[in-house]
């Protein structure tokens, strides 16, 4: 366990709920839920959200819900709810028997907008979206009452119905609470309740045509569901007062919101409006592009759950705006892919390699290690022979200063084979290498001298009778900015920010171990970093994705800082 993870310190969130269950405001019960509205995939801030609701439910003993926010039929599909359950299944998350709907509720909140009518709390407005606007007023200024603000409660009841029967066309009327135009917080001043959509829903078809609206939904289904915690981001703290306002009003049991700083990463959207642009118009291949934020992006490109866990719980809750930072989330995975990955070598730019003295035609099958973080994981034998591939990148025809690899005249290691001198460059017309030609040290078996001769540099590689030809893939952030809307012409949208060179295909070799190799597999390719078969492979072709390389500068940094 990491240093970071053994202190993990408590939250605000958890200081409250411990004064609540002090206090025995609850009846000491923590229940909370995760309230995705089905109109798109989820992401890593949802993650977020979703390791916090089932975590605290989890660490308290307490249940958790998962409940559809779905009151918007515009925007929603079945599709969205089936990969959002898709999804919270991957992370582990085990609602038990409580999987709900707000739509589940939709008669039951109507009751409640009648209650609210019978007590003189809510009314049927005539004015349109644009003039409740110009009535509302501003942070400076009050807003002005709605000529239809004193109508009497039967009237009221009676046009609620009719509004409910199909009479009115869309916008022609609102169902709104009466507060105070006057009062300090704008969603105070007489919100819409309940608006008027001819539009058939997913769940309840042409059922209603009448539709909640968020803070006549959200609030009262906690409290339909014995929530006692209902946390959400900051952009509700301003709804906060209208929470409590309904449920009292409506006079039912009123659950406490809590709101916490969304989770945000640089280099990457994740407004769910602007993800949609980016698959609609073709940036990315689609919702599960691995450049994407998507929990469905993060596992097609090899990222474990245990990752997004472990990094959620180290990054906290936190009360203030803040940008997370990529660097902890690769560590997390890096140190979860350590334990579980399989090592194999494979060669992502070949350049051929022919070992001159070795005898044509022989193949030699040597022992690698699977897993030196695993002792169970076994060895596997690996074939070598005369005609091999290494990368291009491990030889220097000039090398610098501190370049350990191979040279011309210079000896070198081959992982699990033999030493290694190169003796001879071989060029195409235009003056390309196509090819080296070396000698190797039959003395030198598994890669070691005994007669102390060290070499400095480690070379993988794979032998051209064996190995399987692979697509790979290497990622890089989806925008050159760190905030997609940074130093934009006023003409410009946030897409000229994208990275160009955010994907690059290459075409290499792996070794023959991987020719069963399955959708989701994932291995360490020696010295170049984790990856993860594509569910574009086929049995003539295997794609892997880079998941994360092997350089990890956030522990870089922890050591520095502990210096
Ligand atoms: P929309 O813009 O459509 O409202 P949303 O991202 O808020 O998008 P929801 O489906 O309403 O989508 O979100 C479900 C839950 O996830 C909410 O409780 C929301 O507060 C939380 N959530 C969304 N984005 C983040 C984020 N970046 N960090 C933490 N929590 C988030
Ligand atoms: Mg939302």
């Amino acid at each position: 366990m990491s240093e970071e993870k053994k202190n993990a310190p408590s939250n605000f969130i958890k200081n409250m709920i411990e004064e609540h269950n002090r206090t025995n405001r609850f009846g000491g019960l923590v229940h909370t839920r995760f309230p995705p509205e089905p109109n798109g995939y989820l992401h890593i801030g949802h993650a977020k959200s979703i390791c916090l609701n089932y975590g605290l439910a989890k660490e308290y003993r307490g249940k958790f819900n998962l409940r559809f926010d779905d009151t918007n039929p515009t925007k929603e599909d079945q599709e969205y709810v089936d990969s959002i359950i898709d999804d919270l299944n991957w992370l582990g998350v085990d609602w038990e028997d409580r999987l709900f709907f707000a739509s589940d509720y939709f008669d039951q909140l109507y009751e409640y907008a009648v209650t609210l009518i019978e007590k003189g709390k809510a009314f049927v407005c005539d004015l349109t979206a644009d003039e409740i606007r110009r009535y509302r007023g501003t942070l400076t200024e009050s807003g002005k009452n709605s000529p239809y603000r004193d109508r009497f409660v039967e009237e009221n009841l009676d046009l609620f119905d009719r509004m409910k029967k199909g009479e009115f066309p869309d916008g022609s009327k609102t169902l709104r609470a009466k507060i105070n135009m006057a009062h300090g917080n704008i969603n105070m001043r007489d919100p819409v309740l309940y608006r008027i959509l001819h539009v058939p829903h997913h769940r309840t078809g042409d059922t209603w045509c009448i539709y909640p609206m968020y803070d006549m939904a959200h609030g009262q289904s906690d409290s339909i569901e014995g929530i006692t915690h209902s946390i959400c981001t900051l952009e509700f703290e301003d709804h906060r007062p209208l929470y409590e306002w309904l449920c009292k009003n409506i006079g039912i049991y009123c659950p406490r919101q809590i709101e916490f700083a969304r989770l945000n990463l640089p280099y990457v959207v994740m407004s769910k409006r602007k993800l949609v642009r980016l698959v609609k118009e073709g940036f990315v291949r689609d919702w599960d592009d691995p450049r994407m934020p998507t929990l469905k992006a993060f596992r097609r490109r090899g990222y474990t759950p245990e990752a997004i866990w472990d990094f959620n719980e180290r990054i906290g809750v936190a009360k203030v705006k803040g940008m997370a930072d990529w660097k902890l989330l690769e560590h997390c995975l890096r140190e979860d892919l350590n334990r579980r990955a399989t090592r194999v070598m494979a060669v992502m730019r070949p350049l051929k390699l022919v070992i001159e003295n070795y005898p044509e035609g022989q193949v030699e099958e040597l022992d690698a290690v699977n897993n030196p973080e695993d002792d169970s994981a076994g060895t596997r034998k690996i074939s070598f022979s005369r005609v091999l591939y290494i990368e291009r990148d491990d030889f220097r025809e000039d090398p610098p200063k501190k370049f350990y690899r191979l040279a011309p005249g210079r000896e070198t290691r081959l992982k699990h084979a033999y030493y290694i001198t190169c003796k001879e460059v071989i060029k195409d017309e235009k003056g390309e290498i196509i090819e080296l030609r070396c000698t190797y040290d039959p003395k030198t078996r598994g890669g070691w001298s005994d007669d102390g001769r060290k070499v400095k540099g480690t070379l993988h590689w794979v032998s051209a009778r064996t190995a399987i030809p692979a697509e790979i893939r290497l990622y890089g952030h989806l925008f050159t900015q760190s905030d997609s809307e940074k130093g934009l012409k006023e003409e410009e949208d946030f897409t000229a920010n994208l990275n160009p060179n955010s994907l690059e295909t290459l075409h290499g070799y792996v070794e023959p171990s991987l020719k069963d190799a399955e959708v989701g597999d994932r291995l360490q390719f020696l010295r170049q970093g984790y990856f993860c078969v594509d569910p574009d492979s086929s049995s003539e072709r295997l794609v892997f994705n880079r998941t994360v390389s092997l350089r990890d500068s956030w522990a870089r940094i922890m050591k520095k800082k502990k210096k």
